[in-house]
């Protein structure tokens, strides 16, 4: 096994193909190569390769492929410099702050993570009539179709403990993300066996393919509410399993017992974590009426120091937007709300001429809690901040919409706040902070952001098939 070093040089150049698709930073608009486009026929090869691969790998105990995961992640950050150069030059995020080389780490410490549970078998009944006990087989081989916003991680996110638990791995990475990902997975493939692990570079229609392919038993999808919808009719064919990580649109409720400046820092990584572009982020800002200045003053204090700019710029923390269709969503959102009368605080003025898909940090208050703003996910940055008086109607509007990924409530009154969580519908709330995940620990969405969850023993299992033994 090696765990040599590439250059980012190497890396580019192993992963690029002639011919394929220009990939463009989307800070500066500079190409940076030309990805792979491969079609269905080139898919049904890699199934019949992972098919082929599946029972070895499979047959092999949890110790062996949990050293093998941990081999992978020593290749990871042997190579953590050059895979987060690409990252960023691809996704747009920095390299510092809580982006591209935090992104990396991720990947190497999910991994390391996932290798680390047990999973014992499990005696169901054992009272001298009954001998009954619970395992988890491998379903055989999955389908992993990511995102943009957080490619690597994601990956890693579906991928780990797809072969910590037997089963071969096809990726299909999102159309703008894709050397990102082929890249991950050239190093990954350093310290796995041959046909384990394999990526389909393709368009949105090889997506559609994976999730009907009849040699895909498993998808692991995480991507927008829309796309989850059509992976759903999908896998009737084939009854095929799904663990869904889906859009979301989350809210923050912060109570009037917090000070305003303590919480401001957490608030604002909550909402602009990777300029937005975040499943679990903070997405609408309920605060009340009380402390609502200062809690909008102490927040335009702390994002009024935080540079936003080129992603390989050492100093910046903020980055673009990955494409300028999602700049788009952004820009109308902010120009509705702008026109429905809502004050912006900071931001809201894009320089549409300038290069890149930069679109500044934005924090808009006094918006009604019916503008498309706050009832429709903007994955960008722009906060809006939303005015109540009783939290009975806090609780109401963050309930209100049709999905429930993550929520946080915000108070130095720790059974306050968890009464209140208890009642937000949502997979994961956080108390005094957003978005924090953690490989220990399940996470998954309720309503129309997904079902299934990852991470943890719990995310172990759903990449297994259980099997009772009964005798
Ligand atoms: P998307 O749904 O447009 O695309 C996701 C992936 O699905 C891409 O690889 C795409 O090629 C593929 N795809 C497209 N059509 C398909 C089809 N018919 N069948 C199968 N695959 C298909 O999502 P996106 O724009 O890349 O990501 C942004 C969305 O993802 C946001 O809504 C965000 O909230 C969500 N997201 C959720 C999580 C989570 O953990 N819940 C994490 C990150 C992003």
């Amino acid at each position: 096994m090696s765990t040599s070093t590439s250059t980012y040089q190497e890396l580019l150049s192993a992963v690029v193909a002639e011919n394929g698709r220009p990939v463009h930073d989307p800070a500066t608009d500079e190409l940076i190569g030309t990805a792979p486009v491969q079609d269905v026929a080139r898919l049904d090869e890699l199934v019949a390769a992972a098919r082929a691969a599946q029972p070895a790998w499979g047959a092999k105990s949890h110790a062996e492929r949990s050293e093998a995961l941990m081999k992978a992640a020593d290749a990871i950050e042997a190579n953590a410099e050059p895979l987060a150069t690409l990252l960023s030059r691809e996704q747009g995020k920095p390299l510092n702050g809580p982006n591209a080389r935090f992104e990396v780490g991720a990947c190497a410490a999910w991994l390391r993570a996932t290798a680390s549970f047990e999973l014992e078998e499990q005696t169901l009944v054992d009272d001298g009539e009954t001998h009954a006990v619970l395992n988890y087989r491998p379903v055989g081989v999955v389908g992993a179709i990511g995102p943009w916003n957080w490619p690597m991680m994601i990956t890693v996110w579906q991928i780990a403990p797809a072969l910590r638990m037997g089963n071969t791995v096809v990726v299909k990475p999102s159309e703008y993300t894709t050397l990102s990902v082929l890249a991950l997975c050239h190093v990954l493939n350093s310290a796995l066996p041959e046909g384990v692990l394999s990526v389909i570079a393709g368009e949105r229609e090889v997506g559609a393919a994976v999730s009907t392919h009849e040699g895909i038993d498993k998808i692991m999808f995480t991507g927008s509410t829309a796309t989850g919808s059509k992976i759903i009719e999908a896998s009737a064919n084939n009854i095929t399993r799904l663990t869904l990580e889906l859009g979301g649109n989350d809210a923050g409720i912060v109570l009037d017992d917090v000070d305003p400046a303590a919480i401001a820092e957490g608030l604002f990584w909550g909402a602009f974590i990777n300029t937005g572009q975040t499943c679990a982020a903070l997405k609408r800002l309920y605060v009340p009426d009380a402390i609502y200045d200062d809690v909008c003053a102490a927040l335009v204090e702390f994002a009024g120091k935080m540079p936003m700019g080129v992603g390989l710029e050492e100093d910046n923390v903020l980055g673009p937007l990955q494409n300028a269709a999602q700049f788009k969503i952004v820009d109308d959102l902010v120009e509705a709300a702008k026109a429905s009368g809502a004050r912006v605080l900071m931001g809201g003025e894009p320089d549409r001429d300038a290069p890149g898909n930069f679109y500044p940090t934005t924090l808009v208050a006094d918006i009604s809690p019916d503008a498309e703003l706050v009832v429709k996910e903007q994955f960008g940055p722009a906060l809006p901040i939303i005015r109540y008086t009783d939290l009975e109607d806090a609780i109401a509007q963050a309930n209100a919409l049709d999905v429930g990924l993550g929520a946080s409530v915000w108070s130095a009154d720790r059974d306050r706040a968890k009464e209140v969580a208890a009642r937000i519908q949502a997979g994961t709330v956080w108390i005094n902070s957003h978005g924090g995940v953690d490989p220990r620990i399940p996470f998954g969405g309720v309503k129309r952001s997904g079902y299934g969850v990852e991470f943890g023993v719990e995310g172990l299992k759903h990449l297994g098939v259980p099997q009772v033994i009964n005798g």
